[in-house]
């Protein structure tokens, strides 16, 4: 039977893990793999996580299993921080999920159930997001996200939005656009919001790297302004980013409705998807952040190391911006795009040749990672832009 099986195509950013790390130049430098470095390149673990680790290793007593939505306390003392401290807590219910990858599997399979027929999505996008709403029966709508100038295309939401039948999901990145950086501003966000309450359609909100474009606040100001104008939203989070907790798995799926039926018939539809997929999401990254979030130093610590991690992100798009023009690129938009993304308009040919003739590796996109430029190796790749962009 297993002889019938096809072919997969490679996964692209796995496969550049692997040629950079084959490649034997000292100099190479890694711009594909979404995690954040400091300066130095690391990507160390926080503080504040290791001391939670630490809490939880003198006082876990049980490993006994926990249930299909996972740690309850980590769900709930996220919600003040994604919802703000005013957020009517009884229109949200949410469960855990294995990283934010799972908690947008549950979101559009949670949709499906619900009747969802079809995802409105701005691209490019995160490329998994294509793959969850096609492996859920759904279909995609694409529409652009971006402007040939860089900016947000706020046109194009409209125009999908206007053209919108029963049935339709809109899903749209809270803030750090992956893989664009570009982000709505918060004046487009307070055009977005009557635009999807008015379109009836369910929003679908991502929230992977809240923390990591403006502040925790700030990043939140879309996600906020959209629910504050519909009836019933989605939202999938992932602490994988903000916590520096990637191969943890640390993410949450939340239901937001005034209904209070439909609320726990969507935690019970998540549940039960859960269960046949993988019964229960792993334990450990999630009881840290709860740790984290329910000590006011521990949480303290945390915020201030994700300060260092945004102003780290800022001063390196400050300095790619005063580049200003690299032959045909304009350099400008990278300082004011958000997150660990941006895009580089590059062809094929010059992609090649910064990975053949000076090691730098990106995605064939031309997404680069901008924590992967240290203070080492900045310049170099400046000047290895002006080579090829030439
Ligand atoms: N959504 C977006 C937009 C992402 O970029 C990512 C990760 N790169 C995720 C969700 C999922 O993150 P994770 O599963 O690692 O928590």
């Amino acid at each position: 039977m297993l002889e019938t099986l096809n072919a997969q195509p490679a996964d692209a950013l796995l496969a550049l893990i692997k040629l950079h790390n084959a490649d034997p130049r000292p100099t190479k430098i890694d711009l594909g793999v979404g995690v954040y470095r400091t300066g130095e390149g690391d990507t160390p673990v926080f503080g504040a996580i290791k001391a939670a680790e630490r809490v939880l290793l003198e006082t876990q007593d049980s490993k006994a299993y926990l249930g299909p939505e996972g740690d309850m306390g980590f769900v709930h003392a996220l919600i003040p921080y994604v919802f703000g401290t005013e957020f009517d807590r009884s229109r949200v219910e949410g469960m855990q999920a294995p990283g934010g990858t799972g908690a947008v599997r549950l979101a559009v399979e949670v949709a499906a159930r619900a009747g969802a027929k079809r995802i409105l999505m701005g691209t490019p996008s995160w490329p998994n997001h294509a793959q969850i709403v096609a492996a859920a029966g759904l279909e995609l709508k694409t529409f652009k996200h971006m402007t040939d100038e860089g900016t947000a295309d706020l046109e194009a939401l409209r125009g999908v939005l206007a053209e919108a039948a029963p049935g339709d999901v809109v899903l749209l990145h809270g803030c750090c656009h992956n893989p664009t950086g570009v982000d709505y501003t918060p004046a487009q966000w307070d055009e977005i919001a009557p635009m999807v309450a008015a379109a009836g359609v369910l929003p679908l909100i991502d929230l992977a790297y809240q923390g990591l474009g403006d502040g925790m606040e700030e990043d939140a100001y879309g996600l906020r302004k959209v629910l504050a104008a519909v009836p019933e939203a989605l939202v999938a989070y992932s602490c994988d980013k903000n916590f520096g907790l990637y191969r943890d798995r640390v993410g949450a799926f939340y239901a937001v409705t005034g209904d209070a039926q439909a609320l726990a018939h969507a935690m019970a539809n998540g549940a039960t998807i859960a269960r046949a997929s993988w019964s229960m999401p792993p334990d450990h990254g999630a009881a840290a952040v709860r740790l984290i979030l329910g000590d006011a130093a521990l949480t303290a610590q945390w915020i201030d190391e994700l300060t260092a991690m945004r102003a780290r992100m800022a001063e390196v798009r400050e300095r790619l911006a005063a580049a200003q023009q690299i032959g045909p690129i304009n350099m400008a938009p990278l300082g004011l795009q958000k997150g660990l993304f941006s895009m580089l308009p590059l062809s094929g040919e010059q992609i090649m040749a910064l990975r053949e003739r000076h090691g730098v590796y990106m995605a064939g996109s031309g997404r680069v990672n901008i924590a992967g430029l240290t203070t080492g190796n900045l310049e170099s790749f400046i000047s290895a832009l002006r080579d090829v962009a030439a």
